[in-house]
């Protein structure tokens, strides 16, 4: 059945076509669409495979708020170029996620049954960001990119503490940080300033993310933009003679896209500059291959294996619908340890096939 066909309108029903599609008691729920269409609208976080499409909402039957934090509503305006109109409802209670600044994970009550939908999920507290506390639910849909036995990672202080002496080992070279311009970037971020790094630089796309996170969510971030320092008369060229670029005790955070363009390949020519990769793939043999990095650490924005598991059972629900990276895989895990479990990339699931 092709992804867009849905089930007729069961109450408890939970699928998956366009975003995640919960009928509940106080109406449709539509989570992380592109299109939208539900009566109640949510958008967890602002990576882009989590925003509905600028300019398409064309029903007005249906709610065109989004239920969303604030800072959410307004990254979509730096990642979509228009911000997001933000609703709220009497029923739907939003809960800090721990993913990425301003992620919300969503609690529907609607008296009968409590549904739980975490978007993507991190349960511990990294920088400034602190982890996700599981409510009581009787139906979680959750994520499960990190699903499978063998993804777990070292404790935080512990990964922060490999990149801190890495960073120093390194003084001697500038390093080019690699992290998505939204999570990890800001993490990075904090990282690099409380080193002993001389300067913290970061790429425009950077910098338009951290706007909104400084002005909504009480973060600053003590950087330099790159920009401002290989270009400072802003005529857009380079210095020939190399002296715009980076220097020793630089460390550079970027998106993967930045750091391999050509601007990066000119800052950074003769400077033996060093390149990072930070993933939870980092946890498994070929990131560091696949991403030509000389060094990885598995610095995460979303539970591992161990975390997902703890995070059902304290959640403790009656069924459990899992989603992206190792959903089938996990979903398994949970029905091998007694749980009803499934995955929604079988297309339909309702509560009553179990
Ligand atoms: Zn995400």
């Amino acid at each position: 059945m092709p992804a867009e066909c849905y089930a007729p309108s069961v109450r408890g029903s939970v699928t998956l076509g366009d975003g995640v599609r919960i009928e509940t008691g106080v109406g449709t729920v539509v989570a992380d669409a592109k299109r939208p269409d539900g009566d109640l609208v949510v958008c967890s976080h602002a990576h882009t495979d989590h925003l509905p499409n600028t300019r398409s909402r064309s029903n007005t039957d249906h709610a065109t708020a989004t239920i969303c934090s604030p800072l959410t509503g307004a990254l979509a305006g730096v990642r979509r170029s228009t911000e997001l109109e933000v609703g709220e409802h009497p029923d739907v209670t939003l809960l800090p996620a721990g993913h990425v600044a301003g992620s919300r994970a969503v609690l529907i009550d609607d008296g009968d049954t409590r549904y739980c939908y975490t978007g993507d999920v991190c349960t511990r507290d990294r920088c400034h960001l602190d982890g996700f506390e599981p409510p009581d639910a009787d139906v979680l849909v959750m994520e499960a990119t990190y699903g499978k036995p063998g993804y777990v990672f070292p404790d935080h202080d512990e990964i922060e503490r490999a990149i801190f002496e890495w960073l120093e080992a390194t003084m001697h070279r500038p390093v080019i940080l690699v992290g998505y311009a939204l999570g990890r970037a800001q993490k990075l971020q904090h990282i690099v300033e409380r080193s002993a790094r001389t300067r913290c630089l970061i790429s425009e796309d950077v910098a338009a993310v951290n706007e909104p996170i400084e002005r909504l969510a009480d973060v600053t971030f003590d950087v330099e933009r790159l920009e401002d320092v290989l270009d400072p008369d802003g005529d857009e060229t380079l210095d020939p003679d190399g002296e715009e670029s980076l220097e020793p005790g630089d460390a550079l955070v970027v998106p993967s896209n930045v750091a391999s363009s050509q601007r990066i390949q000119q800052a950074t020519e003769g400077t033996d500059a060093l390149t990072a990769g930070f993933s939870g793939w980092a946890a498994g043999p070929s990131f560091r291959y696949r991403g030509g990095y000389d060094e990885t650490f598995p610095l995460s924005d979303h539970c591992d294996f161990e975390e997902l598991l703890a995070l059902v059972d304290a959640v403790d629900p009656d069924a459990v619908y899992t989603q992206h990276g190792f959903a089938d895989e996990f979903a398994q895990e949970l029905v091998s340890a007694g749980y009803r479990a499934r995955s929604l990339r079988r297309n339909q699931a309702t509560l009553s096939d179990f």
